[in-house]
């Protein structure tokens, strides 16, 4: 006997939609991404309930019986958000680069930085040992004058 391969994924397949459907009664698949089945909040005999699966992975409802969209999804012990996709598009999320500094305003940074590094230089060729404190701040302007090289670039 040949293993029942079942494919799983179609492009109309979701977790949400499947876990919806399988709470319904009498689904019907109309055509791909659309099904009818009895409205779980009023008394439906025949299916009344239409339910779309959109592009975007959100699932819409409509009961012609004229239930709203809360008490349907109440009744099969779901929630709104069950209806929508995982990943929505946060803009919140999307992250911004951070502002260019203009020319004027690298060349003034480089130069403070350049200042910083040459005291520095100047210490150490004079053979003192720089503070903990000075080693880092010379970091950050190597780090400063790095990312300002690159901006230009
Ligand atoms: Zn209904």
């Amino acid at each position: 006997m040949l293993p029942n391969n079942r494919t799983t994924s179609t492009t109309t397949s979701s977790n949400k939609l499947d876990n919806l459907l399988n709470r319904l009664e009498k689904v019907k698949q109309i055509k791909p991404g659309k099904y009818k089945a009895c409205c779980p909040a009023h008394q439906d005999r025949s299916p009344s309930l239409y339910v779309t699966y959109t592009d975007d992975g959100k699932i819409l409802m409509k009961c012609f019986g004229g239930c709203d969209i809360e008490s349907i999804v109440s009744s099969i012990g779901l929630k709104l958000c069950d209806l929508m996709p995982d990943n929505p598009l946060n803009p919140y999320e999307k992250r911004k680069r951070p502002p260019k500094f203009s020319k004027s305003e690298m060349f003034d940074r480089v130069v403070f930085e350049a200042v910083i590094l040459s005291v520095a230089v100047r210490e150490l060729l004079k053979g003192e040992t720089l503070a903990d404190d000075d080693m880092e701040r010379i970091l950050t302007a190597e780090s400063t004058i790095n990312e300002i090289a690159r901006e230009v670039r």
